[in-house]
């Protein structure tokens, strides 16, 4: 795209947004509304309306009123793929504008936001689309005497709440199935990310998705996000973003109508390199754009570089090469590589773990500091820090920022312990030209995803989801579909 195209859409104004229940625009029950900063220069951008617990309990009833009377998952399985392949059409028509608006909002790199948001979203919503009237139904292998069925059905009324960092991607991976299936959806886009994805609802109706089917309340997660979770009609719940919420999801669960919750809860991801790597400076510019691009706001970042001791000063030096060749800045700017951090309390929580990091003994190699201050935007220099011990700060928790934290290892099995350090298990990687080796490694390795020989871009035909407290339950691939359905035994005596 040209970067003129992105100079006119930054130039429009934003209106301000409300809530989308019933097929219509509404806003709060109280009038009030949560002024939306945008990270590329710390100015208001608009307003978006702040949900009550009244505004979910309405979006719940109208998803609920709309599953029960069939207006969608009674219609034949071709007309509700047509209006999903409508939408997804219009997204894409529409990208430009949505990923610009969504820059906006959260601050990912355009160049980013052009490949991971709109258009991702689109291939998501067409794959489940293409997918939803190849999903049978069983005849269980029962004597003679009886037939045995099992019939999947959708499960009503689906609670999706989503992050900030890819909101169209990832609204999408939770939309597009649970829709596919013939649910109703209320969704709860993230305080600082609202807007396009609420755009992206608004085009789902131009589509031709009957009202009610899929509703959206903007606001607190405190507010609206834990009235959803404590909602008694609410069926399931699909959650990403921090442990901390994902606990207190459950925590709802279980005191309202233990409602099934999935939940997609980040990482601390080793990326492992070995001496025996079949590039080493091709394995370190991927291990900064790994961590760096979208600084470093991404579940599946590799946070954690596991180096053989052999090489690591050399390989340090040619990560922190690439890492300084990153362009800090501009979000809008083509070629931008690192956007803004995505809230002022992001990118202070990221200074203190780096002063953190360096408290424990690690030593900076390159950035940990705010940079572009007066732009009045929130950016940060690309951090890597040595020295990171196996009960470091930097092992243990998610930074969800720009700050790699290496430590050297000796052996395959040092390496081991120390990618299983965590309580995490969402993504990995492990650089080596020994096939055996990278099999072990793929085994060994306690996560979701494993890279072998790159790091990133896994597409929408393989699941993503975590294990130990990453969470539960997968987004993408035919998989994904199990969350947004219930199996029904049928046991007929013929
Ligand atoms: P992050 O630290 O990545 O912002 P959060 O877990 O705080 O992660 O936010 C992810 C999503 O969870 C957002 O949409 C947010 O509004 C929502 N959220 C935050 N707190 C709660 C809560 N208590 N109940 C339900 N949803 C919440």
């Amino acid at each position: 795209m040209d970067q003129n195209i992105i100079e006119n859409l930054r130039a429009r104004s934003v209106p301000a947004f409300q809530h989308m229940i019933d097929g219509c625009h509404v806003p709060a029950s109280d009038g009030q509304t949560l002024d939306v900063i945008s990270p590329i220069d710390g100015r208001v951008l608009t307003t978006v309306a702040r949900g009550t617990a009244a505004d979910m309990t309405a979006a719940i009833a109208a998803a609920r009123a709309a599953f029960e009377d069939g207006r969608w998952a009674a219609q034949a399985p071709a007309a509700r793929k047509r209006i999903l392949m409508r939408w997804a059409d219009l997204i894409e028509a529409n990208a430009p504008e949505l990923a610009v608006l969504g820059v906006r909002d959260n601050g990912t790199e355009i160049s980013m936001a052009l490949k991971a948001e709109p258009v991702s979203a689109a291939a998501t919503i067409r794959y489940y689309a293409e997918a939803l009237d190849k999903v049978y139904g069983e005849i269980a292998p029962t004597a003679s005497d009886v037939l045995g069925m099992i019939h999947k059905e959708p499960v009503g009324v689906v609670g999706a709440i989503v992050p900030w960092n890819f909101p169209m991607m990832i609204g999408a991976w939770k939309l597009a199935p649970a829709l596919a299936m013939g649910n109703s959806v209320v969704l709860k886009p993230a305080e600082t990310a609202s807007l396009s994805l609420m755009r992206m609802v608004d085009l789902a109706h131009e589509a031709g998705l009957p009202p009610g089917v899929l509703n959206a309340v903007t606001g607190e997660g405190a507010v609206v996000g834990e009235a959803m979770g404590l909602s008694m009609d609410v069926d399931v719940l699909v959650f990403t973003g921090s442990g901390g919420t994902g606990r207190r999801l459950m925590g709802y669960a279980a005191r309202s109508n233990l409602k099934r919750v999935y939940l997609e809860l980040g990482g601390k991801s080793p990326n492992i390199v070995f001496a025996d790597a079949p590039d080493l400076v091709q394995a370190a510019k991927v291990a900064a754009s790994g961590i760096f691009r979208n600084a470093g706001q991404v579940c599946v970042a590799g946070s954690r570089l596991l180096v053989e001791a052999s090489i690591h000063d050399d390989f340090v030096a040619e990560v922190a090469k690439a890492a300084q060749g990153m362009r800090v800045g501009d979000p809008l700017a083509l070629d931008t590589n690192i956007g803004a951090i995505n809230s002022q309390t992001q990118l202070d929580a990221n200074l203190r773990f780096v002063a953190t990091a360096q408290a424990e003994g690690g030593e900076i190699v390159t950035g940990g500091d705010r940079v572009l201050a007066e732009t009045g935007g929130y950016y940060m220099a690309p951090t890597i820090v040595t020295g990171v011990t196996r009960d470091a700060t930097l092992t243990q928790k998610e930074v969800f920022g720009p700050v790699l934290g290496v430590t050297p290892f000796e052996t395959e099995t040092e390496a081991i312990q120390l990618a299983n350090a965590t309580n995490y298990g969402l993504a990995g990687g492990v650089w080596t030209s020994n096939l055996g080796r990278a099999h072990r490694m793929i085994r060994a390795v306690r996560t979701g995803v494993m890279h072998v020989n790159t790091y990133g871009g896994a597409d929408g035909t393989v699941p993503l989801g975590g294990v130990g407290q990453s969470g539960n339950g997968s987004d993408k691939s035919l998989h994904a579909i199990d969350k947004y359905i219930n199996l029904k035994t049928a046991w007929i005596k013929l």
